[in-house]
This record gives C-alpha cells, structure tokens and sequence, in this order.
C-alpha cells in the first residue's frame, strides 16, 4: 500500500473528493476561517502568526508543567539527530504573549485585539473530534483587565459560532478567582479528597499534590463518580470580593446584550497564572466532554514567560475540527467552491495554443479555464459541467476566421456570439 498520512493528521480536500465529510473539505475550514476573520476583524482584532514550533520552556511555562498537554502530548522536534530544545505548539496563547513581549506590542493601542489560526500538535490517544493535528482560531485581547473586555470576547465568540450557522451551543461560564483564593479552594479540596486518596485514579492521586483542582477536570469515570458522591463544593463559592465582583460585572454585560450562557461551577482551569473569567463552548451533537471551545483570563501568563511587569490578557481558541463536527450535526451547509465563468476549448489542436492565450487574458476579469488539447464538442461540454462553468466557448476555424467566439451558459441555455475584442466586458457584465 501506498504511504499514509500520519495517525491522527488529516487531509483538507478539495471539494468533490470521494469520501468527503465537512471536517475534511478545504472549503469548510476556509469557510470557517473567514467566517471568523469577518466577526473579530470588524471588532477591531488584527491577524497575527507566529512559529508552529517554540522554545519547549514557553509552551511549559505558557501551559503548564502540570498538565497533560505538557506531561505527555508534546511533539519535540528533533534536527540532524539533535534535540534542539523545541516542540511543536500545542496551543497558540502562549506564542501569542510571548510574541508580545518580545516585539514590544505593548506600544499599540490596549487592549490589543488579536486573531490567529493555524495547526495545533497534540501527541493525544486519536478518536473523533480529538486528532494530533489539529487547527484553531485563537482570540486574544491583551492589555486590560476590565471586565468589559471579558464579557466583550465571549459575545464575539458567540457571534461567530451564529454567523456559521450553529444552532445547539451552550456557553458554559465559570470563574476560577483570584490566585488567593485559588489557594483556599485547593486546601480545601486537598483536605476533602486526602482522606479518600486511595479511590482516586493514579492520575489524580498525583493531582492532589500538585494542583488538586484538576481532579474535578479528571476524563477517569472512578474520578468523577467519588467528585458526585462527596458532593464537593464548587470554586464560585470560593471566590474573594473583587473576584466575586468582577464575574458579577460580566454577567452584567452580557445579559444586557442578550448574550445566553448558563453558570458552570465545574469550570476549572488550574494553573496558576489563569484568573477569574473562563468558560466553555459546548455542542449537544458533539458530546458532553468535548468542549468546542475554551476561553479565560490570564492575567499572570506575561510574568510566567519573563515579564517584570503584569500584562492583563483573556483570549479563547476553537478547534475547527469540531466545530465542523457541530456544524454537520446542526444540517448546516456549506457551498461548493463555484466553477470557472469561462471555459474555452478548441476543436482543433493547431487552436490550441490561441485558446490558451485568450484563457489568460480572460483571468484578469473572470475565472477561467480551459482544455489543455482539442476536443470533440459533446467531451468539451461534459468536461464544462464537471467542473461547474457557466459559459462555455468551442474554438474551431470559423471562430478563428471571424474573431468571435460562440458562448453557451449551461445554466440558462442562452447562446452570444461575442467578439474577441469585447470579451472582456462581456465577461466583466456576467462576473
Ligand atoms: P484547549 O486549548 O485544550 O482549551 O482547546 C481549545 C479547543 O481546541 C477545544 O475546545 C477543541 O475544540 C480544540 N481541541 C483541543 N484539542 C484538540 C484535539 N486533540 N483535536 C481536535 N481539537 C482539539
């Protein structure tokens, strides 16, 4: 068998292709991309990129050194035998402040708006919705701690999600607090579970000593059945007055602006530098566990990757993937990339070459193409339709002798016979 593509990669499609669902037509994922181009752009976000792959000590320091994502999904890249100390992005946050920091953009205007997409690497166990490579849109707004800008970031999500067309989606909001009272969740959730420690996964048993709130985000069923039976409090209760008064602001916002969402008290984010504001976008026809997107604030990653200073910052990414996953179970449809306006083929092959020039003039006004040898007109036209044109010309001696061309639009039936000097403007009234 011929060489396959890599396990948990998948080829985007051109549209056609035997085979094809959304998640692996080129068109959905441009679809998307632009969709969410359209929303952020008029809001003010700009595009940024930055590498696939980073000093493996960003994505540690930017992810987390507790997380699963660091512990055992990163790709490490490896050049002439060498490790180089680098691994493929696993998210795109932390390259995004880190960019920030080092390119001085705190110079711009603040809060800074900022969007991305690209490929994303997980080392993860493959299954649907859940690959190796996989791509986001990543939302970021760094500057300001106002939760204005909180509440702002999760309206613009759900306007994107609704310009694609989804219908199903929930936001889920929670707030994690302030590191202080992180620290007073964690003693109390160190103090519940301790005496349970045995019950725990070896996972979570190692949670419980690094960073006990990830226990409630375990995947393992034994985890989340002891979670239901101690009846564990969640981290809202846990929250100070700023915190308190801060989530409080958001929703404010938010239901001023009809934006729905439903309080989530299991929302944890446990590492240290995120703060306050996160929540989750989820999808009935995705499943309960697969969040379509994760958004937060993250106002301590700046110092985490160097700064002296704190750089407030709140952001979400979703995975493309699934959100086309979503899109499928909602029935929404994406359009077949169109076909050429023009297609020209010649009966003869000494036409050839002058159908091929006329083919490339056309192109300034219009999409076009043409046959690469003669054909005979019934294959001329087949060809046409398979690729979706709409006018199509034959080339043969008479056309030569009088300069004209002879259209027929295979969509109405309409036949012109139109000058070669007035193409141009014919085509440019039909685009
Ligand atoms: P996270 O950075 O883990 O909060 O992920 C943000 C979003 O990226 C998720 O909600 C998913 O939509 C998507 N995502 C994360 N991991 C994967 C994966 N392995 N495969 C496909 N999509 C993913």
């Amino acid at each position: 068998m011929a060489i396959q593509r890599p396990k948990g990669t998948q080829d985007h499609l051109p549209d056609g292709s035997p085979k094809q669902g959304l998640d692996t037509r080129a068109a959905a994922f441009r679809f998307v991309r632009e969709t969410a181009q359209r929303v952020l752009e008029r809001a003010g976000a700009q595009h940024i990129d930055t590498p696939l792959f980073e000093e493996a000590e960003v994505v540690q320091r930017g992810v987390g050194g507790s997380t699963d994502i660091v512990r055992k999904e990163m790709f490490t890249v490896y050049y002439f035998g060498d490790h180089g100390g680098y691994v493929l992005r696993p998210e795109g946050t932390a390259g995004i402040v880190r960019a920030y920091l080092q390119n001085g953009l705190k110079q711009l205007p603040s809060p800074l708006k900022l969007w991305l997409h690209g490929p994303m690497f997980r080392a993860e166990n493959v299954q649907k919705g859940r690959l190796r490579q996989f791509h986001q849109v990543d939302y970021e707004a760094i500057g300001s701690a106002d939760p204005l800008v909180d509440a702002e970031a999760i309206a613009l999500l759900v306007e994107v999600v609704r310009e694609l067309g989804l219908k199903q989606v929930k936001v889920k909001l929670g707030s994690i607090g302030d590191p202080e009272d992180r620290q007073r969740y964690n003693d109390y959730l160190r103090g519940l579970f301790g005496t349970h420690r045995e019950r725990l996964s070896d996972d979570s048993k190692d949670r419980l000593e690094r960073n006990p709130m990830r226990i409630l985000d375990s995947k393992s069923e034994t985890d989340q059945a002891l979670i239901a039976e101690l009846g564990v409090q969640p981290m809202l209760d846990f929250l100070g007055n700023d915190a308190r008064e801060h989530f409080e602001q958001v929703q404010r916002y938010l239901q001023d602006w009809g934006v729905p969402y439903e309080l989530d008290p299991s929302i944890v984010r446990g590492l240290d530098y995120y703060r306050r504001t996160a929540w989750e976008l989820h999808h009935e026809g995705v499943g309960a566990k697969s969040a379509l997107c994760g958004g937060g604030r993250y106002d301590g990653l700046a110092q985490e990757l160097g700064s002296k200073t704190e750089v407030p910052g709140i952001g979400w990414a979703f995975g493309i993937e699934r959100l086309l996953l979503a899109m499928e179970a909602d029935g929404v449809e994406i359009p077949c990339s169109e076909g050429p306006l023009l297609y020209l083929a010649a009966l003869d092959t000494e036409y050839v070459p002058a159908v091929a020039k006329v083919a490339l003039d056309a192109r300034a006004v219009a999409r076009t193409e043409f046959a690469y040898r003669a054909m005979k007109p019934g294959n001329a036209f087949k060809d046409a339709e398979r690729r979706g044109a709409v006018w199509v010309a034959l080339v043969g001696s008479d056309e030569v002798a009088n300069g004209t061309l002879s259209l027929k639009n295979l969509v109405t039936g309409e036949q012109r016979r139109v000058a070669h000097n007035e193409l141009m403007t014919f085509l440019g009234e039909q685009a």
